[in-house]
């Protein structure tokens, strides 16, 4: 299990999530390693369509993230982004670290 960011944070990249990971799974929009500095650099028409990643094997499901985010784009797990019409982004959030989410 794996919390995972949805749909809101498209666009808005906020990186406050980043900030109070305890195990720095939070990573993206382009670097699947980094922890979001490249979005100190972009401007709105950069940021356009991207999004930050939770890695689904790292996370250890603390919840730290999820009152972080100001706009609420932050999944207790990949169950509840599903019930809540997210899957695409479950999906997403796999991929973008090079794995497969299979429900
Ligand atoms: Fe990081 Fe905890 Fe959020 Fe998982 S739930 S992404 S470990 S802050």
């Amino acid at each position: 299990m794996s919390y995972i960011i949805g749909s809101p944070c498209v666009s808005t990249c906020d990186t406050a999530c980043v900030h109070v990971c305890p195990v720095d799974c939070i990573h993206g929009p382009i670097d699947t390693t980094g922890m979001g500095a490249e979005v100190a650099g972009m401007s709105k028409e950069d940021l356009e369509g991207k999004m930050l990643y939770i890695n689904p094997d790292e996370c250890i499901d603390c919840g730290a993230c999820v009152p972080e985010c100001p706009v609420k784009a932050i999944f207790d797990s990949e169950q509840d982004a599903i019930e809540a019409g997210e899957e695409e982004f479950v999906h997403k959030n796999y991929e973008f670290f090079g794995l497969k989410f299979i429900n």
